[in-house]
Formats: structure tokens, sequence, C-alpha cells
């Protein structure tokens, strides 16, 4: 037996147990001192009524004869597709239900669509990125090329036509950066594309925090992109599915590569190694879509972007250079006085005890960049900006 040597590529990521270990020992050494994490990728509101009523609805149903649920379609219930493609329409998109498929959230999906492409591809991903992206890809041998998101880009890499890509990964809004793509960037993105042959894998999760109108949502919103790209989105942050787990990935029909469909083959992967979504998993998936539940999560995402602007306008007054806040729960901020990013923290935790997430643990362009996010308590957030402020200002 001989093992996949390529995980001996992997480089280990000591980003969060790092941040958790420092903060912990600053505790113990100042157990008076209250820390303020604005660290977490997590939600921590909780779920939706309407989610919660229609799952306790759904385990009732299973425990009849005639409303149990066993194997379902691997590739999600119909009542879930429908829901998501209205709500595509709702913003300008149309889908038929069979270029959705439902999953056990974005992870899984942005890892398992690997299985579709040769070994061989060039893969293309920005610096700074969500490390998932990288791994999965050393994980199967393949050759990763980084584009630079910088402070000049303002994050948002445009494509160089004389790099050769296969494979590109963009996840706008961006987490770390906040940073979001307009039409225009998406545009030039799916005409490299289109032009090269290659394909993107377009990370939307964190669509639901796009609130300007003119900030495409969906990769779809681009001409051309049902040719060229698969769209990867989720609960998670949508609706607070983080644990609960369900998303979602749209191969559309015209995706087509040496005469064979993307999404005949994903079918086929997602039939054979997945076994589908739990029913009662669905049916809160679904219940997003009410008209009430609907109502329920814009209220969370209304508490998380509040805290963004909260964030964004403290660091608006200090001058501190930063991309997101705005469209995006993450803010992404310029280490003040050249700082390096674990030098902040440092400094943040001891001076302001506030925790975030340094910036060089998402790539080497992060080096000087610090992530702050909007997931926490509001309270918190106030506090933590209030000292942000005194210590900066
Ligand atoms: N994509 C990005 C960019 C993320 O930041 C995350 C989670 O933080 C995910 C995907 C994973 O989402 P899910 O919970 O649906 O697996």
């Amino acid at each position: 037996m001989n093992i996949n040597k390529n995980y001996q590529n992997l480089e280990d990521s000591y980003l969060f147990s790092t941040v958790a270990r420092k903060q912990r020992e600053f505790q113990e050494a100042n157990p008076d001192k209250k820390v303020i994490r604005l660290s977490i990728g997590d939600v921590t509101l909780p779920l939706a009524p309407a989610v919660i009523e229609a799952m306790h609805k759904a385990v009732d149903e299973m425990g009849t004869k005639e409303g149990f649920h066993g194997y379902g379609p691997e590739q999600g219930y119909d009542f879930l597709k429908q829901s998501i493609q209205s709500y595509y329409a709702s913003h300008g998109t149309q889908l038929e239900t069979d270029e959705i498929f439902i999953s056990d959230g974005a992870k899984s999906d942005v890892g398992n669509i690997l299985d579709l492409f040769s070994q061989d591809n060039v893969v293309l991903v920005p610096d700074p990125v969500y490390p998932v992206y990288v791994d999965t890809n050393t994980m199967a041998g393949r050759k990763i090329v980084y584009m630079n998101a910088n402070e000049e880009n303002g994050f948002l890499p445009l494509p160089d036509a004389s790099v050769k890509a296969d494979i590109i990964y963009l996840c706008s809004p961006n987490n770390p950066t906040g940073a979001v793509y307009d039409r225009d960037g998406l545009k030039a993105w799916v005409d490299y594309a289109l032009a090269n042959n290659a394909i993107l894998l377009f990370d939307a999760a964190y669509e639901c925090f796009v609130t300007s109108d003119d900030l495409p949502r969906s990769i779809y919103e681009i001409e051309g992109a049902k040719k060229c790209a698969i769209e990867f989105c989720s609960f998670s942050k949508t609706a607070g599915f983080t644990g609960t787990r369900c998303g979602y990935t749209v191969v559309p029909m015209e995706l087509e590569f040496d005469g064979v469909k993307m999404n005949k083959m994903w079918l086929r992967r997602q039939t054979t190694k997945f076994n589908g979504v739990p029913y009662i998993v669905q049916r809160g998936a679904a219940a997003v879509f009410t008209e009430e539940g609907m109502a329920q999560i814009q209220e969370n995402l209304g508490y998380y972007q509040e805290n963004a602007r909260i964030l964004s306008e403290a660091l608006d007054e200090l001058g501190v250079w930063y991309t997101g806040g705005k469209n995006s729960p993450y803010i992404w901020l310029k280490c003040p006085n050249g700082m390096e990013s674990w030098e902040f923290f440092d400094y943040l935790l001891e001076n302001a005890n506030v925790v975030g997430t340094p910036g060089a643990g998402f790539g080497k362009n992060g080096k000087n960049f610090f992530r702050l996010t909007a997931f926490g308590d509001r309270e918190q957030t106030i506090e933590a900006v209030e000292r942000i402020k005194k210590l900066l200002g």
C-alpha cells in the first residue's frame, strides 16, 4: 500500500490554534481583563423561528408511517431546489432545478468538485485566500499558481493574460478580505475563462451580505458565466446553518468541456459518493425562503451588518485603510505603523484585550493585514471599538 504522498505537501495550519492559545495564555495571566473576540468566522445568533418550526414539523412527520422519509434524492428534494430557484429568480438569475444540487455545505462541495477535473490542470488562487482551495488541490497533487490580492488592486485581482490557468477560484464577498467584485471585475474573469477554456469556481457563501444593487450576488449575473462557472453557496452564513449543515452548488447545463456536461458528471459523482442531506434539515432550509423566514434571517443579517458598520466607521474615524465592512461581514484592515499581523495581534490583545485574526494566516499578502469579524455580540463589538479607538486614536 502506498499512501497519498501529496498530503506531505500540506502546510500545517496553526492560525486558529495559535490565536486560541495566545488568548488563553493572556487570560490566564490577566484574569481580571475581559477579552473580546472579533476573530470568529462562525455565526452567533440562533436559527430563525420559521426554520425551527419547519424542522420540528419534519421531525414529527418522520415519526409517522405516511410522513417517514428514508433515502432521499442524493441531489436534494425538489421543494428545496424550487425555493432556491425562486430565490435566484428574485435577483434576476434563471436556473433550472436540475442545475441545483443540495449538499451538507459549501466546504464539502468545494473539495468534492475536484473529482471532476484531471490532475494536470493548473489551479489559480488568490493570495490571501480561504485555505480550503489550496489544501484540497494540494491533496490532489495539482499545480497551484497564485495571483496577488493587495492594497493596489483593492484585494480584487483581475486576470493576467500572460498567466495560463485551467481552474480559477473566486470568492466574493471574500473571506478573509471582505472585498466584493463588481460586474466589470467578474466579467473580466468570465471573458478570461471563456477565452482560455478554463473553469471558474465561484464561492458565493457570503452573497447574503451584498446589499448594494450594483454589486453581483451570483456569477450568473454575468453573461456567458453559465458556460464557464460553477457556483457554491451555503445556508451557513445566510441563515446560521453552520452547525445544522446545508448548502448548494449550481452546475449549469450549458457548462461543457470536451463535449461532456459537467452537470452530468457532478450528478454521477454525487449519486455515487453522497446520500443526501437529512429531510429534516432540508425542510428547515426551505423555510428560510418563506416570507416569514426571509424576514427573520434579514433581521439576523441586519444585526451582523450593523456590527460591520460600527467597526468600519471606527476605522474611518481612525484613518485606517481597510476593505470589506460593507456588503461583507469581514473587515480587513492594514496594520497601523507598518506592523506585521502577528505583531499587531499581540499589541491589540495586550493593550485593548481584543482578539482578531492575523492576515499572515491566509497567505503572504496578508502579512501586514488583520481580519475583524462582525459575527460577534453587539455590546462587545461596541466595547471593542471603543478600546481600539482609545488605543489607536
Ligand atoms: N466558503 C467560504 C469562503 C467560507 O468562509 C466558508 C466558511 O467559513 C465556507 C465556504 C464553508 O461553508 P459551509 O459551512 O457551507 O461548509
